[in-house]
C-alpha cells in the first residue's frame, strides 16, 4: 500500500554493504524497510561544525560541542572493573590543557602515544570536579574533518542504532541509488516552484551546501504526497461524470420526514439538510461533506437522506470505519427505520458464510434498502441493484487509498455523503477536497449536562476510585479508557486494557455495578454482546481502548477516565470525551497522563471547541494524520506544517489542472519508475 508510488519498487536493505540481517531487522523497527526508506529518512536537525577553539576556551563551553586541536602530552588507560576500560589522554595548546576521555576503546591508548598531533571534535561534559571532552569523533588524514561552517544533518537512531550508524548508511544509500531516481515532474514545472529535481533534493536533504538548499529539498519531497494526493482527487473529478438518480423531496414528504425523529431537527441540523435536498434533487451526483463536532447530530442528517434516498426507490450504502460503529448505527436506526418500512442489513466481517450469501443475494435483488457494514461493503461479491446514495461516517478515519477505492466501486452513478468529525480550516477544506461541497454543523442539540475535563496528577489519582463508586452507586455508567490492549513490552507496570480490567475487577465497590471489558481483539460478537449490556445499563464500568472513539452512544455513561492520555492525539482525545455528557446530567472527563503532553492535556482542561483542537492538532502532528497518508500505511509525512507549504497544495492543484497529462502516473495504483 502506497501513497508515494514514486519510489518504489523498492531495493532491499541487504543490497547496502555492512547490512546484514540483524541490522536490518533493527532497521525495520525504526521503521526503515527499504532503501528507499532511507533515501527518504528527514535529518532530525542540521549541525553547523564548529570552528576550533583553544582548549582553555572550549572547556568552558559545557554540553557544547567543540572541535580542538593540539599536541598529546600524556596517555592513561584505567581498568575500571570487568572489561570496562577508560582511557584519558591530555591534549595541550598554546592555552593550556585539557583531556579527551574515551570508554571501552583501550587501544586508543596507543593510538594517542605523547606528542602525536590531533585534531578531536566531541561534547564538553563534567566529569567527577572536572571538564574533559567526552568520546570524541578525531580527524585523520584520510578522513579530514569538514570545514567550519558545513552542515551536516543528525539523524535520531534508536534501537540498538546510532544516529551516526544511521547518517552512514543514509549516505551509502544516496551514494549508489540518488542518481536513479526517476524525476516525474518537468524540469519547468520545478522550477517556475523553485524545487530541485529528485535526485538533487535527497543529496541535498542529506549533504546540505547550505539551509536554503536544505529547505529546497524539503520542500521537494513535501511535494510528493501532496502531488499523489491532488492526481487521486483529480482523477476521481474526472470518473465522476456520471448521473445519479435524482430524489425529490415534496413538502409533505419534508415534514413527515423531519418528525421521524425523537426530537427536533436543530436548526443547524435544519440548514443542512435543505443544503442536502437542493443537492440531491439533481442528477449531478451529489459530492458533499458533513463537518460537524463530535455529538452535533450528523447521524440524523444522514438518516434524513438515508429515508429520502430509500423514499425515491433508491438502495443505500451506511459505511463506518469500524464493524463497532456500523453495528451501532445498525442497532440503533433498527427501530426508527422499521417503522418507515426500510428494510436493512448488516454486512461485515464477521458474518458466516450463509448469513452473507443470503443478504448478498438479497442486496443484488433490491430486497435490502439499507446496507450498514465496513469497508466489507465494498467487496468483490458485493452488487446493488439501485445503489443511489452511499454514506461514509467518519471518514477522516479511512485512508487516501481506502476512500479512493471506495470512491470508485461505489461507482460514479451514485450520491455520496462524507461525515466528519475532524473539522479542517476551511482554506485546506477546499484544497483538498476540491471535489467536495463542504457542509457545518456548527451547533449541538440542546439539553446536554455540563462536561468537566480534569488532568488528575499524582495522588489524586487514588481519589478517582471513591468518586467512580459513588457515580455507579448513582446508577450512572462509566467508561476507562486505556490506549494499549496488553503489553507495554519496555514496563511491566504500564497501564493496558487487560491489566487495569483485572485490577478494577478487585475492587468490590466498582465491580458490583458490573464490569466488562472491550478491545479490538476481542471477538466481534462478544463484543457487541458486552456494548449491548453497557447499552442496558447491566454493565456500570466498561474498560475499553480506543475502540469506544466512535459511535458509542449511551447518555447515561457520565464519567470517562482516560489512561496514558499522552499517548493520543488532541483531536481523538476530544472524540473519545465525546461519549459522555450525552445525557443532562453533569459528566467528567478525568485524563492521566504524563507531564510531557501537559500543553495538550490542559487545553483540553480549557476548551470544547472542536474546531480549535483540531487545528491545534494539526499544527503538533502535521498532516499525516489529516490527509490519512498514515492511517494508508505510509511512513513517509512529507507535509508537516500546512501553513508553511500551502502554496504546494495549490501549486500541485493547478498543475494537474494544466497537465492533465501528468496525473496518470501520480494517480495510478500500481508502483512503477523510479528504480533504486
Ligand atoms: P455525531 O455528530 O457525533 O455523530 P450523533 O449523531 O451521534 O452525533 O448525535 C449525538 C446525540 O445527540 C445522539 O444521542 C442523538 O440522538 C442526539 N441528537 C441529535 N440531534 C438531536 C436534536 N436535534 N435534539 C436532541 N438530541 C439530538
Ligand atoms: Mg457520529
Amino acid at each position: 500500500m502506497t501513497t508515494t508510488t514514486r519510489f518504489d519498487p523498492i531495493a532491499p536493505l541487504a543490497s547496502l554493504p555492512g547490512v546484514g540481517p540483524a541490522r536490518a531487522a533493527r532497521l525495520v523497527r525504526l521503521g526503515i524497510e527499504s532503501v528507499r526508506d532511507l533515501l527518504l529518512q528527514q535529518p532530525r536537525r542540521l549541525v553547523e561544525w564548529p570552528a576550533v577553539l583553544p582548549l582553555a576556551e572550549a572547556l568552558r563551553r559545557r554540553g557544547e560541542r567543540v572541535r580542538v586541536r593540539g599536541r598529546v602530552r600524556r596517555t592513561r588507560l584505567v581498568r575500571l572493573g570487568g572489561q570496562r576500560t577508560m582511557v584519558r589522554a591530555t591534549l595541550e595548546d598554546a592555552s593550556g590543557e585539557g583531556d579527551l576521555v574515551f570508554f571501552n576503546q583501550p587501544w586508543m591508548q596507543r593510538q594517542l602515544e605523547a606528542g602525536r598531533e590531533v585534531e578531536a571534535a566531541g561534547d564538553v561534559v563534567t566529569f567527577g570536579k572536572e571538564r574533559a571532552i567526552g568520546a570524541p569523533q578525531l580527524a585523520s588524514e584520510s578522513a579530514p574533518f569538514p570545514a567550519p561552517g558545513t552542515l551536516v544533518p543528525e539523524y535520531g537512531g534508536g534501537d540498538g542504532v546510532t544516529g551516526e550508524a544511521l547518517g552512514l548508511l543514509v549516505g551509502s544509500a544516496v551514494e549508489r541509488h540518488a542518481d536513479l531516481l526517476v524525476e516525474p515532474l518537468p524540469l519547468e514545472v520545478l522550477a517556475a516552484h523553485g524545487l530541485p529535481p529528485l535526485p538533487e533534493a535527497i543529496r541535498a536533504l542529506h549533504a546540505p551546501q547550505d539551509r536554503a538548499s536544505f529547505e529546497r529539498a524539503r520542500r521537494r519531497l513535501a511535494f510528493e504526497p501532496v502531488l499523489a494526493l491532488q492526481a487521486r482527487l483529480q482523477a476521481r473529478r474526472a470518473r465522476s461524470g456520471g448521473a445519479a438518480p435524482r430524489v425529490r423531496v415534496s413538502d409533505t414528504l419534508q415534514r413527515e420526514l423531519l418528525g421521524a425523529f425523537p426530537f427536533d431537527p436543530t436548526a443547524a441540523q435544519r440548514r443542512v439538510i435543505e443544503e442536502l435536498r437542493r443537492d440531491l434533487d439533481r442528477t449531478r451526483p451529489m459530492r458533499r461533506l458533513l463537518q460537524g463536532d463530535v455529538g452535533s447530530g450528523k447521524t440524523a442528517v444522514a438518516v434524513w437522506a438515508l429515508l429520502a434516498a430509500v423514499e425515491a426507490g433508491n438502495q443505500v450504502a451506511f459505511m463506518a470505519p469500524t464493524e463497532l460503529l456500523a453495528v451501532q448505527h445498525h442497532y440503533g436506526l433498527a427501530e426508527l427505520l422499521a417503522r418507515h418500512g426500510v428494510r436493512a442489513e448488516l454486512v461485515t466481517g464477521s458474518l458466516r458464510a450463509g448469513e452473507r450469501r443470503a443478504i448478498v443475494e438479497r442486496l443484488a435483488r433490491g430486497e435490502v434498502d439499507v446496507a450498514f457494514g465496513t469497508h466489507a461493503l465494498f467487496s468483490e461479491d458485493i452488487e446493488f441493484r439501485n445503489l443511489g446514495l452511499v454514506i461514509i461516517d467518519e471518514q477522516h478515519r479511512f485512508g487516501v487509498d481506502q476512500r479512493a477505492r471506495l470512491a470508485r466501486k461505489a461507482g460514479r452513478d451514485v450520491h455520496l455523503l462524507l461525515l466528519t468529525a475532524t473539522p479542517i480550516p476551511r482554506t485546506l477544506a477546499l484544497t483538498l477536497y476540491g471535489d467536495l461541497e463542504v457542509s457545518v454543523l456548527d451547533a449541538s442539540p440542546p439539553g446536554r449536562g455540563e462536561l468537566r475535563t480534569r488532568w488528575v496528577q499524582g495522588d489524586d489519582r487514588r481519589k478517582i476510585f471513591g468518586f467512580l463508586a459513588q457515580r455507579l452507586a448513582a446508577g450512572e455508567q462509566v467508561y476507562w479508557v486505556v490506549p494499549r490492549i496488553d503489553g507495554g513490552e519496555e514496563d511491566s507496570e504500564a497501564p493496558n486494557a487487560e491489566r487495569r480490567f483485572a485490577d478494577l475487577s478487585q475492587r468490590e465497590t466498582l465491580a458490583r455495578a458490573g464490569i466488562a471489558l472491550v478491545h479490538g481483539r476481542i471477538a466481534s460478537e462478544e463484543r457487541r454482546n458486552v456494548l449491548d449490556r453497557f447499552r442496558r445499563a447491566e454493565v456500570g464500568l466498561l474498560v475499553a481502548t480506543t475502540v469506544i472513539e466512535v459511535g458509542v452512544d449511551v447518555p447515561n455513561a457520565t464519567v470517562m477516565v482516560i489512561e496514558d492520555a499522552h499517548r493520543l492525539g488532541l483531536a481523538q482525545l476530544h472524540q473519545l470525551r465525546g461519549r459522555v455528557g450525552r445525557g443532562a446530567q453533569e459528566a467528567f472527563c478525568l485524563l492521566l497522563g504524563d507531564k510531557k503532553a501537559e500543553r495538550r492535556l490542559r487545553l483540553l482542561e480549557r476548551s470544547r471547541d472542536g474546531f480549535l483542537l483540531a487545528e491545534e492538532d494539526l499544527r503538533q502532528r502535521g498532516m499525516g494524520d489529516l490527509f490519512g497518508v498514515r492511517q494508508a500505511g505510509e511512513n513517509f509525512e512529507g507535509l508537516e506544517d500546512p501553513e508553511r507549504d500551502l502554496d504546494l497544495l495549490l501549486a500541485a492543484r493547478d498543475l494537474f489542472q494544466k497537465r492533465p497529462e501528468l496525473v496518470g502516473p501520480y494517480a495510478a495504483e500500481a508502483p512503477e519508475n523510479l528504480t533504486p
